[in-house]
């Protein structure tokens, strides 16, 4: 049956059927998942070395094995870890949850939905959200080439984080008690280029300096690159500090494209979507921003692919300082990660 005709039949059926029918399409994408994670986990280790989770040096040596798993020894820290220390592998007992709980994620069920669906506590719903985003921050792009584009934009703070689930956050496009951009605002860095790499980093309260952009592009845009920006003279600055060709689109003099290729629609389409996409959450708090910044990277990423299921659950095994990182994350009382 084609695609076109099987969306046709999914349309007309009830929503009891219809949502019968989707969970027997996700369990079917478990089976194509479940046998595979340990796999998934090796595969990972070919590809990525193995580094110390604490230090993240590579001067680890194998030290024996217990329990068939295979421990090792840094002589940086001088710590023990084993090969799946700080990867879910290791912080969960059950992994067929697991696997579940990130078939929940990718259809994009709520906390509490998710919760259910996984017979799992909504205050650990959330827990493993969060770790799982925070190793989605290995998606961010290591370099961008050619022509890049960048803009920043803004969110209201919001303070509804810590774990407690029940206060009520301040709703997104709530209303900043002062105009313009504040202290109240949430600066986020959006960058893209025209090969497919996508950055979304937050760099902290009111206007973007200088100091901001290098902060998150400085090491990572390619020297013969082209930026193409609005006129705000932190971009500006930052071009100039960096030798970078500076192609400044000004918007408001009706300028939309400049010599045909040089514009900022690219960043522009993916920051609209990007709003849309956290409406779908109930007002997003200040300190996990940027993890959810993070799974908006990795459905970007995972847009056109057909193995969709595999390639969430190896980005989510993919970083073995996420569990160490949610911990700092959820015991820092301050709204920002320094
Ligand atoms: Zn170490």
């Amino acid at each position: 049956m084609e695609h076109k005709n099987i969306t046709e039949f999914f349309k007309a059926c009830t929503p009891a059927v219809q949502e019968r029918l989707l969970s027997d399409l996700l369990a079917i994408m478990s089976q194509r998942l479940d046998p595979n994670l340990n796999s998934i986990h090796k595969e990972r280790l070919k590809e990525q070395g193995i580094t110390c989770p604490y230090c993240q040096s590579e001067k680890i040596v194998a030290n024996g094995k217990l329990n068939s798993v295979q421990r090792y020894w840094c002589r940086a820290c001088n710590k023990h870890f084993r090969e799946t220390t700080g990867t879910p592998l290791a912080w969960l007992k059950k992994k067929d949850k697991w696997l579940q709980y990130l078939r929940c994620m990718l259809s994009g069920y709520s906390l509490r939905k998710s919760a259910k669906e996984t017979g799992i506590s909504l205050q650990t719903s959330f827990d493993w959200r969060h770790k799982v985003l925070q190793a989605f921050k290995t998606m961010s792009p290591e370099k961008f080439t050619g022509i890049c584009e960048s803009d920043d934009i803004f969110f209201l703070e919001s303070d509804k984080g810590n774990r407690s689930l029940d206060r009520k956050a301040r709703r997104r496009g709530g209303k900043a008690s002062k105009a313009g951009i504040s202290n109240e605002q949430v600066a986020v860095i959006v960058s893209c280029d025209r090969n497919g790499h996508k950055d979304f980093q937050v760099v902290g309260k009111g206007r973007i300096s200088k100091n901001d952009i290098d902060k998150v592009l400085g090491d990572k845009i390619d020297e013969k690159a082209i930026l193409c920006t609005d006129s705000h003279n932190s971009y500006t600055a930052f071009a100039k500090s960096k030798n970078l060709q500076h192609q400044k689109i000004v918007v408001s003099k009706g300028q939309y494209v400049k010599d045909q290729v040089y514009h900022v629609q690219h960043v522009n389409n993916m920051t609209s979507q990007l709003k849309k996409w956290l409406d779908n959450f109930n007002g997003v708090s200040t300190k996990y921003l940027q993890n959810y910044l993070n799974w908006f990277m990795v459905m970007e990423h995972l847009k056109d692919s057909t193995k969709k299921a595999g390639q969430f659950a190896f980005l989510a095994l993919s970083y073995n300082r996420a569990w160490f990182e949610f911990k700092e994350l959820v015991t820092n009382q301050a709204l920002f990660r320094t």
